[in-house]
């Protein structure tokens, strides 16, 4: 009996990197539900409906219904990659230049509609890990268990500024701080689905947890 787990929380929480290692171990489908808004996002950007500071939401709403999500799975990488219109954009959607317009793609009620209507299809058979912001409140009301992850600004700020640095990617700590924050405000402030703990998720703040710590606390939850 397979339960579906929805995982929401603020930027960099480390959702994705838990929830993978979980989807794989009980040999459930992990999805990436930002990757889907990330996706759009750079959509966006390619046809210049995004310029600078200047977002033209009608040309993007417009050219919704030309927009394909889709992910496939990557055996040697062991999760699912995006793509775009069949064109995989996995490494493309991570950059801060994304990441400091998708919060304003993700307001869009209309590209809310779209998005949360695919991840319901992707859930309908359980065995799912999916992260995200309203994952535990719109997505999967009804998701066996829901979990809220948190940690502090600064520390979530760290651990995406050493992924990019990874990536070799030029950015300043505090370029990402601000992206951070900037984020988590417009997440938790819009008038469609903000980012809230469902009532009956489970808050787990990782600031001072290990992976494997995280990992053992939610398989024990998995398992009850
Ligand atoms: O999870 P990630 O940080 O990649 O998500 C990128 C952005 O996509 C979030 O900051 C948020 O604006 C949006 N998002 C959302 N709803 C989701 C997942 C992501 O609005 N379920």
């Amino acid at each position: 009996n397979k339960i579906t787990i929805a995982i929401d929380g603020y930027s960099s929480t480390g959702k994705s990197t838990v929830a993978k290692q979980i989807a794989k171990y009980l040999g459930y489908v992990y999805v990436d539900s930002g990757a889907m808004y990330r996706a759009i996002t750079y959509f966006a950007m390619q046809k210049g409906f995004i310029n600078n500071d200047d977002f033209n939401k009608e040309a993007l709403i417009y050219n919704l219904p030309k927009v394909k999500v889709s992910f496939k799975f990557n055996e040697d990488l062991g999760f699912a990659e995006v793509y775009l219109n069949d064109v995989n954009i996995e490494n493309d959607i991570r950059t801060l230049a994304v990441s400091n317009f998708v919060s304003k793609v993700a307001a869009v009620s209309e590209v809310r509609e779209q998005l949360v209507k695919q991840q319901q299809q992707m859930g309908e058979n359980k065995g799912v890990v999916m992260d995200g912001r309203d994952i535990g409140t719109v997505v999967f009301p009804r998701a066996e268990l829901k979990l809220f992850m948190t940690a502090s600004a600064e520390k979530r700020a760290l651990r995406r500024y050493d992924e990019l640095i990874e990536r070799g990617d030029a950015v300043s700590y505090d370029d990402v701080l601000k992206n951070v924050q900037e984020r988590d405000y417009i997440d938790s402030n819009r008038k469609d689905s903000p980012l809230i703990k469902a009532k009956d998720a489970i808050e787990i703040d990782n600031s001072n947890l290990s992976l494997d710590e995280q990992f053992n606390k939610i398989l024990q939850l998995a398992k009850m």
